[in-house]
């Protein structure tokens, strides 16, 4: 294991990076020319482990929990500060890596600046409570990091991601070793390089790069990591928490979907269109919460798929970096097959109103087509599961009992959307999905304030809002006798 000049290609561990000893790189590519963007390390158990020693050094020894939260606050506000003052090379950076176009890359980025600095302000907000105990005491419960957090990020938003997971450990008091997704871990190594300027001393913050099987699977099987924070597939967080059970870690996943979007008759039409297009094509419908089922109410049925569709037609794919681009290419190889098999499979469980293939148009990149399925029945596999591309299910409904049998028809809970002027309505529906978030007249809408999560098979725990600091805290009891006598 090398200690390294400043480069994005090697780990960020204790402070200094670090190149891998072992000979394997990881090449992560640019999805719009399947070019190499970089090489980074695969690391090895004992990288992993020597990460995790730094955070439980960081955390046990040299005092970061004991930082004062105003120290901790002012850190995290000078990293948002930091983030938007490089947020076009970020953007570029991140837009590059992912595919995505960079008009939202630059919301990603301002909105992990955002992140930080909110939590920067709660980390002077946290606070205990004292218990109304009804014997001459002192019942005071105290609010205390829970250590060490391992965190595991995803791909389709890697430097938010990584923010949401960062920021409100850090405000806590908890030090972090944090996994970003293999295919997309450029944007969090930038960040990394630039935190010990910042003022976040070694060891608080590992940014770790390798394969889940092997470097992601070591933080969670380590004993001597406190929490694991997972964001990605269903599949992946079954395997974590099991393997997180044999030393009893505290868990948060935030997982897929398959969240229905809803639109009843007496929605506004053009604006019932444009919610279910930016439902589940914006970042080319690699959005954990996209609304892959549209639910449409049997009168206006007929009328929404055909102007969906002829709005549908209207995006422009292209390269990321062009500013008139509305869809890009997927993240990956493996994603882009991934899709096209569930729009073959697609095309024999229902109609194709639009897409359905890949674009002719362009001689290499993971691009594929905005693709509509209609006349889908709930029952079919491509409404069923989480395709993670940018592929609509839409299905028709008879009445509002229908469509929440429907919309809670799935294994799935993470997101939903309503549309109806009638607020009676939308109001029962919203108390009566499954979801851990429902969005009125409105589809995507995500802000730092308000918590984010899932019911069901979308996980648990709950990210950004308060409620994200609460699942790096724990809550210690402390009694204090005021009998001066013996009791
Ligand atoms: P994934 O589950 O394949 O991988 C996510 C991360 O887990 C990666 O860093 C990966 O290296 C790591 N990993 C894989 N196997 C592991 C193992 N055995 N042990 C430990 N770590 C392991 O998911 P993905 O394909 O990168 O991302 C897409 C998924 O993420 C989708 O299902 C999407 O819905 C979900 N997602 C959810 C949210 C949310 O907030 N609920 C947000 C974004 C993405």
């Amino acid at each position: 294991m090398a200690v390294t000049q400043s480069t994005p290609e090697a780990m960020f561990i204790d402070g200094k990076w670090i190149e891998s000893s072992s000979a394997k790189r990881i090449p992560v590519y640019d999805p719009s020319t399947e070019e190499i963007l970089a090489e980074i390390p695969d690391a090895t158990n004992s990288e992993m482990d020597t990460a995790i020693a730094a955070a439980r050094r960081a955390f046990d020894l040299d005092g970061w929990p004991q930082t004062t939260a105003q120290e901790r606050g002012r850190i995290l506000f000078r990293i948002a500060e930091k983030l938007r003052a490089e947020a076009p090379q970020l953007a570029e950076l991140e837009c590059r890596n992912t595919g995505k176009p960079i008009v939202e890359a630059e919301y990603d980025i301002a909105d992990a600046a955002t992140c930080f600095e909110y939590y920067g302000g709660l980390a002077t907000k946290v606070s205990g409570t004292v218990n109304p105990v009804p014997d001459n005491a002192l019942s005071l419960s105290l609010k205390e990091p829970v250590g060490v957090a391992g965190q595991i990020i995803p791909w389709n938003y890697p430097l938010l991601m990584a923010a949401w997971k960062l920021a409100p450990a850090l405000a806590a008091g908890c030090t972090c070793v944090l996994k970003p997704a293999e295919q997309t871990p450029l944007t969090a190594l930038k960040l990394a390089g630039w935190l010990p300027e910042l003022g976040v001393p070694p060891g608080v913050v590992n940014i770790v790069t390798g394969f889940g099987e092997t470097a992601g699977a070591r933080i969670v099987e380590s004993p001597r990591v406190d929490k694991i924070a997972f964001t990605g597939s269903a599949a992946v967080g079954k395997l974590i928490m099991k393997s997180a059970a044999d030393t009893l870690k505290r868990v948060t996943l935030e997982l897929g979907g398959k969240s229905p979007n809803i639109f009843f008759a007496d929605a506004d039409f053009e604006a019932a269109i444009d919610g279910a297009l930016f439902g589940v094509f914006i970042n080319q419908g690699e959005v954990c919460s996209a609304g892959s089922r549209v639910l449409v109410e049997r009168s206006i049925y007929s009328k929404f798929v055909e102007a969906m569709t002829e709005k549908a037609r209207n995006i422009k794919l292209g390269a990321p970096l062009d500013r008139e681009t509305k869809m890009g290419p997927l993240v990956s190889r493996e994603q882009y097959e991934r899709v096209c098999k569930y729009q073959q499979l697609g095309r024999s469980e229902a109609k194709v109103a639009i897409g359905g293939g890949q674009p002719a148009a362009f001689k290499r990149g993971y691009y594929v087509e905005p693709t509509i399925f209609y006349d889908v029945d709930n029952s079919a596999r491509i409404a069923r599961e989480e395709i993670f591309g940018p592929v609509a299910t839409v299905i028709p409904f008879e009445d509002e009992q229908d469509a929440l049998r429907i919309a809670n028809d799935t294994p799935f809970g993470l997101a939903a959307a309503v549309w109806s002027r009638d607020i009676y309505k939308a109001l029962r529906m919203v108390k009566a999905i499954r979801a851990g978030i429902v969005w009125v007249n409105h589809m995507q809408p995500t802000y730092v304030e308000a918590p984010w999560g899932g019911y069901k098979q979308s996980g648990f725990g709950r990210e950004l809002g308060l409620h994200g600091i609460d699942e790096y805290l724990e809550t210690k009891q402390v009694h204090i006798n005021l009998n001066e006598q013996p009791i």
